[in-house]
């Protein structure tokens, strides 16, 4: 138990990025694309975007 923390019983719910692994917490602007948000920011969209596009090796 931290001091300071007051208790909020309902536990907002929270996934890992896809591509960097962090965990990210619920956010308002997510509540009605939950299920299909997989990153955690715009940077990491891009990220995964770029791997998959990149089908060559050099
Ligand atoms: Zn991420």
């Amino acid at each position: 138990m931290k001091p300071g923390f007051k208790g909020n019983k309902q536990s907002l719910p929270s996934k890992l990025c896809a591509v960097c692994g962090r965990s990210m917490t619920w956010r308002k602007a997510w509540a009605k694309n939950w299920d299909s948000v997989l990153y955690c920011s715009d940077a990491c969209r891009d990220k995964k975007k770029s791997l998959i596009s990149k089908a060559s090796h050099g």
